[in-house]
């Protein structure tokens, strides 16, 4: 059974998704404040975090940045909450790194079908744990990256989200499409969320390799089949 970490101060909100994340089969631990979720996130190793923005002692960035700074969490999937209100928070949030990110009021079966998207995609099928293009190897067993022989800290979503373009490399996927399949959103309400992690992904490609990544107009993006 899959854990899954809550760290929300409104107790009707926790209990919420404690319900329904107890009911889809997952076992449910629960932190009300900043400083207790990072300490049981570290303890307690969750295969994913809800984390609420808005928290006492700490707040969600904090929690966050404590998080991805121990090597027992650094890698563990994140969805953000946030109040409508704080739209910057959002791109905030996803720049920071998070996986995803859920706006109050959120209808729970939606935050049901984000973590699952987000767990299935640590499951590599067996026998194909390393895959190659260019300069970039991917071990999809232990999601690890790597440029040459360099490692490349990658969130979750990032390395399935490369992982996947390079799969395909030299077709365009389009923004739809990947955000179906890599966040499970269903509308083109999200796209942001795309561009920022593709910037993000560039960003940590470096000068030399993030052109691997082609915008194509109207389409989405696509990686290179060869150096660019
Ligand atoms: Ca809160």
């Amino acid at each position: 059974m899959q854990k899954i970490l809550i760290v929300e101060d409104e107790h009707d909100i926790a209990e919420l998704i404690a319900f329904n994340l107890r009911r889809a089969g997952y076992e449910v631990i629960m932190a009300h404040d900043g400083i207790e979720g990072t300490v049981m996130a570290m303890r307690e190793r969750p295969a994913l975090i809800v984390l609420d923005l808005m928290l006492p002692g700490r707040d969600g960035y904090g929690v966050y940045r404590e998080l991805r700074r121990d090597a027992r969490t650094a890698s563990t999937p994140v969805i953000m909450l946030t109040a409508r209100a704080q739209t910057e928070d959002r791109i905030q949030g996803l720049e920071t790194g998070a996986d995803d990110y859920l706006t109050k009021p959120f209808s729970p079966k939606e935050l049901m079908l984000r973590i699952r998207a987000i767990l299935k995609r640590g499951d590599a099928p067996p026998g194909a744990s390393e895959f190659t293009h260019g300069p970039f190897r991917f071990d999809k067993n232990a999601l690890k990256f790597y440029v040459g022989t360099d490692s490349v800290d990658l969130t979750p979503t990032e390395f399935k989200l490369l992982l996947y373009l390079c799969e395909r490399a030299g077709r365009p996927q389009e923004r739809n499409h990947l955000l179906r399949t890599i966040w499970g959103y269903s509308d083109e309400a999200h796209s942001r969320t795309l561009d920022t992690h593709m910037k993000r992904l560039r960003q940590k490609l470096g000068a030399h390799h993030g052109s691997w990544i082609e915008t194509v107009r109207g389409v989405g993006y696509r990686v290179a089949t060869q150096a660019p």
